[in-house]
């Protein structure tokens, strides 16, 4: 075993937290938290200390495949792979034009650095369209950012007065640094608060000084009403709303005509108890709230997030400490431009933040429509189980001319394409995220590897590189200048960088290969992949510059080797509170307020119902639930999990007993898209009316003697992609409407 401790990241969520390991062989054999990260502090959750199951998993590609027309698969060597998939691009393009070729993916919770190379291929072949998991959860807080500021917030949960979390369970989901600790320090501190919005009593909501339990599917009832306790009760930051927006007056307009009482019974909250909330919320010094997917996944989505920032904009709490805040962002994770709304091609579904609403694909396919995607390249993702009806999400997949899928293991989507492209693992290749959203403080860690890739294997940028140059679109010519500027250094490079695209700009279109061909080669023993770091580093500083140096880069070279040469990761940029006001995207730097269509679904609340539930699917299944022992489905060696083998379906004691439920019995779940059987959990952490299945269930997993186990339900079996915002088509996963029965033994 190496006795060194090696940093690296967990990355089974979006927080990354740093983590030092003892290998042994190919094993993580020791893991624990990276005090020297410098976000995570040394911090982790239960799930980081099993990540070798996703090391040592045995279901690994070991070479490309090609798929024979009887559906099975041959083992092909990389040069044939390469060759075939490059060449079956560009006849696409040739004939029906690029924009038909779909990219799906880029990275999960932990690598996004391969996708960072895949837009040198898709430009040059044409491919115009793109989507990701993304597109099922954030598109609409991300229209809904763009109007409001032009940019992406974050709460400062650390030093908040009070918190809100809404459809939120920060306990189990995470989602900013050192989450239960932080949730913990507010606990205890008798001058700051938690409020809670939530049908179900989590392990947050059990924490907090307020829940308000709202019954399923009603979020935009209690928020609206929250929101016009403020302007109803003068509650609001009046000075605030004077300087620093505009249109704040319709917004108080359709608040004042708010029936609290009356919505705070339509939600099931107490109205006294919604009332001093909020007053909470309007005496705090500081407020910092944060939506997630229980209500970016269930009705009136969009309005909702709208709703939900009222809170912290009438009350002024941005750009002070404990606050929200607008961030850096290191990588183009998120397009800060996200209204300017696209359609897609064949159903017109608005495009936002760039991407396809994911509950649009199915239809963009499945169609004669001379505009319909013809062929695909999903990298590092599995939409065919994770998106919304995985059995018309199968059709069109298999409907496609083109379906080649880069990835570590032979997922459910892998299984339909016509080639698969073996991908060494997180921990076999440079890594980084681009979940990088802090503030004052922002992280950029970029991971080395820990091991060879296995063999047969490729990092993605070799396997983008490698297409790219088959393409044959960049010439050694072109290349050359760079080549010999980077030997000498990286400030030869930058010179010769800007000569290079100043006197050829059709270079642009493929920079990340550019980098890889010409620094990568000269970067430290594993490192080449870290090459498009160095383009993004040069744009952090142009983008940041006093944040980048106060945090001790003195350029952009600098940052970049800071990045190579900091193990546990790097602050990046270091804020001042006054530099959020800067980073409002709109022109005049100031909130723009009113969104005159949102504000008319306000008004509709009055006369709109708030579920959809029906005679015949009476329940509200909550599809993909986070808990203990989910994570996202990279992790398919089921033995992984201490608890919850089958992902239990969690009711109510209430419906237990009128369906005849029992602890541990079977029960079916039917809803209008489809049925599967699930272990009963009798909860008191469920309304009445309301279940919940986990997420990462229902994947496939080959044991050591060839038997195949798939614990649990792929939710997406029972959702549909027909239940979906109007504004980012973001599906209503955790709002589907469900009959259960009890399946006798
Ligand atoms: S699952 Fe998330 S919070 Fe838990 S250790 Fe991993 S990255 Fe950190």
């Amino acid at each position: 075993m190496s006795a060194e401790w090696q940093p690296t990241a967990c990355i089974l969520c979006e927080c990354n937290c740093g983590i030092v390991v003892q290998t042994e062989g190919t094993t993580l054999a020791k893991i624990r938290g990276d005090k020297d990260h410098p976000a995570s502090q040394g911090y982790t959750c239960n799930k980081a200390l099993r990540l070798d199951y996703y090391q040592s998993n045995p279901n690994r590609l070991t070479s490309p495949l090609r798929r024979r027309p009887d559906g099975s698969y041959e083992e092909i060597d990389w040069d044939t792979a390469i060759s075939e998939v490059a060449e079956g691009f560009r006849r696409i393009a040739d004939d029906h034009g690029g924009d038909k070729i779909f990219y799906y993916g880029g990275g999960g919770q932990g690598n996004h650095l391969g996708g960072a190379y895949s837009g040198a291929f898709l430009k040059t072949i044409g491919s115009r369209y793109r989507s990701n998991a993304l597109a099922q959860e954030k598109t609409g807080e991300f229209w809904v950012d763009a109007h409001l500021y032009g940019g992406h917030t974050r709460g400062e949960f650390e030093h908040a007065e009070v918190s809100v979390f809404i459809g939120k369970n920060p306990w189990m989901s995470q989602s900013f640094p050192r989450a239960r600790t932080v949730l913990n320090d507010i606990a205890k501190d008798p001058d700051r608060s938690m409020i809670v919005i939530d049908p179900v009593l989590t392990d947050t909501a059990s924490m907090a000084d307020f829940h308000l339990r709202v019954k399923p599917g009603t979020d935009a009832w209690c928020l609206a009403a929250m929101a016009a306790v403020l302007v109803q009760e003068n509650l609001c930051d009046e000075t605030f709303l004077a300087e620093h927006t505009h249109g704040e007056e319709d917004v108080r307009a359709a608040l004042r005509e708010v029936p609290v009482g009356d919505y705070a019974q339509r939600c099931g909250v107490q109205e006294d108890l919604l009332r001093s909330a909020v007053r909470r919320i309007a005496a705090a010094e500081s407020v910092s709230v944060f939506e997630d997917l229980g209500i970016q996944q269930a009705p009136n989505s969009t309005l909702c997030s709208y709703l939900n920032k009222m809170l912290w904009i009438l009350t002024g709490s941005f750009a002070k400490k404990g606050s929200q805040h607008l961030h850096s962002m290191f990588g183009p994770l998120i397009s800060a431009s996200s209204s300017g709304v696209g359609r897609t091609p064949v159903t017109g579904a608005p495009i936002v933040a760039g991407l396809v609403p994911s509950n649009a694909i199915p239809q963009e396919i499945l169609t004669d429509h001379p505009n319909r995607f013809r062929a695909m390249i999903v990298e590092s993702s599995n939409p065919a189980h994770s998106i919304a009806d995985s059995a018309a999400c199968r059709e069109a997949f298999e409907a496609l001319e083109l379906l080649v899928v880069i990835d570590v293991t032979m997922t459910e989507t892998a299984r339909l394409a016509h080639y698969v492209l073996p991908a060494a693992n997180q921990f076999e290749k440079c890594e980084a995220t681009f979940f990088n959203l802090e503030f004052p403080h922002n992280t950029f860690h970029l991971r080395h590897r820990l091991f060879d890739p296995l063999e047969g294997t490729l990092p993605e940028p070799e396997i983008w590189a490698r297409l790219v140059r088959e393409l044959g679109v960049v010439t050694e010519e072109e290349l050359q200048p760079l080549r010999e500027a980077a030997e000498k250094g990286l400030d030869a490079y930058l010179q010769a960088f800007f000569v290079a695209v100043g006197t050829n700009p059709g270079l642009n279109k493929t920079l990340p290969f550019v980098l890889y061909e010409t620094l990568g080669p000269t970067l430290p023993e594993g490192l080449a992949g870290a090459a498009a770091l160095w383009g993004l580093a040069q744009k952090a500083l142009m983008t940041y510059p006093k944040a980048v140096q106060r945090a001790g880069h003195a350029d952009g070279n600098a940052l970049f080797t800071a990045i190579l040469n900091g193990r546990s990761g790097v602050t990046f940029t270091e804020h001042e509170y006054a530099d959020d006001w800067a980073l409002i995207g709109h022109p005049d730097r100031k909130f723009e307020l009113a969104i005159p269509d949102l504000l008319d679904d306000l008004r509709a609340l009055k006369d709109a119902r708030p579920g959809l539930t029906t005679d015949e699917f009476p329940i509200v299944l909550s599809a993909g639930e986070r808990r203990a022992f989910t994570a996202n489905d990279i992790l398919r060696n089921p033995d992984w999990r201490k608890r919850d083998a089958d992902g239990a379906l969690r009711v109510s004691a209430a419906d237990a007993e009128a369906l005849g439920l029992v602890d541990g019995g079977r029960a079916r779940i039917t809803t209008a898209a489809g049925s599967a059987e699930a272990t009963v959990e009798v909860s008191e952490a469920m309304l009445a009316g309301h279940a919940a299945l986990p997420n990462g269930y229902g994947v496939d997993f080959i044991d050591a003697d060839g038997g195949r186990r798939v614990p649990g339900v792929a939710p997406n079996e029972l959702t549909s992609t027909e239940w979906r915002d109007a504004y980012a088509g973001t599906p209503w996963h955790k709002h589907v409407p469900a009959r259960i029965e009890a399946v006798s033994a």
